[in-house]
Order: structure tokens, then C-alpha cells, then sequence
């Protein structure tokens, strides 16, 4: 059948009149009379497969398919009107789909979301649901491009690491034949070193997080977007952070617009620019709503959802006291070169210059607590001309929920972990 051409259903309308080869699930049935209407999509588009009764062999065979089924048709397309239409020559059922489906893809029943995160290749056929991973699946995309215009190169850091980036205790331990080793819970350090000999680098990839968290916006395993630079200080690291923001906030609207038709979203505008307040400054907003906090304290749910109300929409935290940030966070005096990026009370990032002097991050790791013979295979770089830098982490499940309008950080991941789900 080689005058059938293979197309996809996204490339329908160039092909008016013409001979095709389709694949695609039946996503609806409706019989009328001596007609049945058929709805199939394939991932990229959809459309109607008329049969008439008249062509015996194809409308049994079509009465007799499941919805979810892939079929394989050899046809005619069709234009009447603003529809278009597949009429079948030849129709073939590729694989069967059972009944009763664990869920329905038409999203006219609706599923909990542990049931669509069960079935999730099933669930990514509700256009809800397959919407939210088009855009996610865009927004990587963006990232990278974004990124790349500014002139970074995209690295790979290890997720299997033998000591702490940070320091912290949130650390997965795994069995590494005869050693401990632990999950990267960021390529802090890492990304670092980098910027020695590539000038500016990024990393999107998964880390964990071995911290008992039961909320919206924390998994154990989550996506980063990490950049870090040469030659800047925090400020600059902030402009190339706000310049991402606005790139995506001004593309996806566009490239995605057929995703967010969909959604009955629209995300928010590109900001002009993100107003900034320092840490001192929202201690005191804090305090004025009758909250008791001091200099010093980290910003609870309840500080942030008073910044949230009194601010809102994108805005920086910087200026942290250097006993909340990490050790390679730039000290100065009590403060740090720090930031947060908020939207409302979630936090999206967060980042700052970096120490760049070996001695005295090596300070710094001990002000901590940590063991610094830990950290010499990090720290000796610092020693061989390691530039000023400064950089960002980024999370980018949670900034898949402002790009698509959803709650829960499990509804954006395509197989969330959290301390109860490993599976499936
Ligand atoms: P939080 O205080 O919200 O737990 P954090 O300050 O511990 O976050 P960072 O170490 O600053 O997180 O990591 C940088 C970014 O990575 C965060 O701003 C956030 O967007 C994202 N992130 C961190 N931990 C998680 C997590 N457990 N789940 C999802 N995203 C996370
Ligand atoms: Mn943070």
C-alpha cells in the first residue's frame, strides 16, 4: 500500500483529498444510525473516522473495537465544512485495550490524582492531564534554549556522591558495593568547579532529598534548573534569573497556547522587572501583621503567606542572615550576598555569590560544623584560580505550577516520590 502516505494527525490539513496512513487510540465511539463516528488521536492531533455501514467488514470491525484501542487505517482525508474526516480504505486493530479501563480517559468521569498517577500513561490521554506534560515537556525546552543564548554550557554533574554537597542530613544513603554512597541533593559544588574552565553552566536534573516533608511543593525527588557563572556577583546572578523568568512567561504563552486552550489557564505576565526586599525588610512586614519573629528566624508558612499577601506575585528575598545559608554562600559580616525568588509564599529559588577563596570557605565549612577533610577533594579547585562567581538552583516542578495553574507539586510530575510513594 505504498500510495498511503504515514502522517501524523497534527499534519491532516496538508493532506486534503490524499491517501494516508494513520495510527492512533479511539478515544470516542458514537454509532448513529448507519454511520459510526470514531475520535482518534495520536499524540500530536485528532480526528473523525466516518464509517458507514455500507462498508461491511470495516464498520463490524469498528463496532467491535474498544475505546483506548490503537488502530491502524489506510484512508481518504476528508474536508466538509470545518471537519475533517477519515474515510477508512482498510482498518486494523494494532492493540486491544481491556474494559473496564481503570480510568477514563475522557476526563468526563473524573480520576483522584493517585489513581492518575497509577495509570499515568493511561491518564496522559486526558487533555487535561496530557496538556500539563506538553507544557512541561516546553518549558525544558525553553530552559535550554534560554540558557544557551546566554551563553552557558549545559553540564552533567554525578548523582551518586560520596559525601554531602551540603552538609545536610537530608541525604539517601545506597548501598555502593563495599562503600557508603549517597544521592545528590544538588550539584552545588560541582556546578561550582565548573565555572573555573566553562565561564557559565547549567544543569537541569533530578536530586533527592531524604526530608520527611508532607506538603504541596516538597518531593523527595525533585527537578532542578541550576546555573551558575563567572565574574558576578549575586546581582547578576538575580538579572540572569529574572531574564529566564520573563523569556519563559513570554514564550509559553505563545508555543503553548493550544495547551493552555485546554487548561482554561493563562499564566502569569512576564514581569518587568521582580521588586526586591531585603530579609530585614520582611522581618519587619512580618512584624507589623502581629506575628512574633526576630532577625534571625527563618520565614515559616506563616511568615511567607504575610509576604504573600502584603507583596505577592514574583518578587526577591535577599540579604539573608549568613547563619540561614548554607557555608559557600558569600558572608558579609552577619549577612550574606543571598536570595530567594518567591512567587507568593512558594519558594521558587535560591541563590547567591559564592565564596570563592579557599581559606576562607574553608572557614566558613567549619563555622558550620562540618568536617572540612570532608570536603578537600571540593575545596583544593579553589586553590588553582577559581573566578568570583555566583549562581542559582531553581525548582522547576514548582514552577511548572505556576506555569500551569495547578496546586500540588504531584500533579506536574509525571511519577512523584514523597516519603510514602516509591511506586509505581
Ligand atoms: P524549602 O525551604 O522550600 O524546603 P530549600 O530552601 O530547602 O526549599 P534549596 O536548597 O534552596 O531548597 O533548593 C533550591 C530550590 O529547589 C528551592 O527553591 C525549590 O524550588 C527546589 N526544591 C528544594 N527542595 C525541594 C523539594 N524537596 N521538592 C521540590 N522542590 C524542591
Ligand atoms: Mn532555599
Amino acid at each position: 500500500m505504498d500510495e498511503y502516505i504515514k502522517i501524523r494527525l497534527s499534519e491532516l490539513n496538508g493532506y486534503i483529498d490524499r491517501k494516508v496512513h494513520i495510527y492512533g487510540w479511539i478515544e470516542d465511539k458514537r454509532i448513529l444510525g448507519n454511520i459510526i463516528f470514531l475520535t482518534i488521536r495520536d499524540g500530536w492531533g485528532k480526528t473523525q473516522i466516518t464509517v458507514k455501514r455500507e462498508d461491511k467488514s470495516i464498520y463490524n470491525l469498528a463496532l467491535a473495537t474498544r475505546r483506548q484501542s490503537i488502530v491502524s487505517i489506510y484512508g481518504r482525508v476528508n474536508k466538509y465544512g470545518d471537519t475533517i474526516e477519515v474515510i477508512p480504505h482498510k482498518y486494523y486493530i494494532v492493540s486491544e485495550a481491556e474494559h473496564p479501563l481503570p480510568i477514563d480517559p475522557t476526563g468526563r468521569t473524573p480520576a483522584s490524582l493517585p489513581k492518575l498517577i497509577e495509570y499515568r500513561p493511561l491518564s496522559l490521554r486526558i487533555p487535561v492531564v496530557n496538556a500539563i506534560f506538553k507544557l512541561r515537556g516546553l518549558a525544558l525546552k525553553l530552559s535550554r534554549e534560554y540558557f544557551n543564548e546566554i551563553g552557558c554550557t549545559e553540564i552533567n554533574t554525578p548523582k551518586i556522591i560520596s559525601t554531602a554537597t551540603e552538609g545536610g542530613a537530608d541525604l539517601f544513603k545506597v548501598d555502593y558495593f563495599d562503600k557508603d554512597a549517597y544521592l545528590a541533593q544538588s550539584p552545588q559544588l560541582y556546578k561550582e568547579e565548573m565555572v573555573m574552565g566553562l565561564g557559565m553552566v547549567y544543569e537541569i536534573a533530578q536530586y533527592y532529598r531524604a526530608e520527611k516533608s508532607h506538603t504541596r511543593k516538597h518531593l523527595t525527588e525533585f527537578t532542578s534548573v541550576d546555573f551558575e557563572g563567572a565574574y558576578i556577583n549575586y546581582e547578576g546572578a538575580m538579572e540572569v534569573l529574572t531574564g529566564y523568568i520573563k523569556y519563559l512567561l513570554e514564550r509559553i504563552p505563545r508555543e503553548g497556547k493550544e495547551y493552555y486552550e485546554i487548561l482554561k489557564y493563562t499564566p502569569p505576565q512576564a514581569p518587568g522587572d521582580i521588586k526586591t526586599i531585603k530579609y530585614s525588610e520582611a522581618i519587619q512586614i512580618i512584624k507589623k501583621e502581629g506575628k512574633e519573629i526576630r532577625w534571625g528566624d527563618d520565614l515559616d508558612s506563616e511568615a511567607l503567606s504575610i509576604l504573600a499577601e502584603r507583596i505577592g506575585g514574583f518578587y526577591y528575598i535577599i540579604d539573608w542572615p549568613w547563619s540561614l545559608k548554607p557555608f559557600y554562600i558569600m558572608r558579609k559580616g552577619d549577612l550574606s550576598e543571598s536570595f530567594d525568588l518567591m512567587y507568593n509564599d512558594l519558594e521558587l529559588s535560591s541563590g547567591g555569590t559564592r565564596e570563592h577563596r579557599y581559606r576562607e570557605l574553608k572557614k566558613n565549612i567549619i563555622e558550620k560544623g562540618l568536617n572540612a577533610e570532608t570536603f578537600e577533594y571540593h575545596l583544593r579547585h579553589y586553590k588553582y584560580g577559581m573566578p568570583p562567581h555566583a549562581g542559582f538552583g531553581l525548582g522547576l516542578d514548582r514552577l511548572m505550577l505556576i506555569l500551569t495553574g495547578r496546586e500540588n507539586i504531584r500533579e506536574v510530575v509525571l511519577y512523584p516520590r514523597d516519603p510514602e510513594t516509591i511506586v509505581p
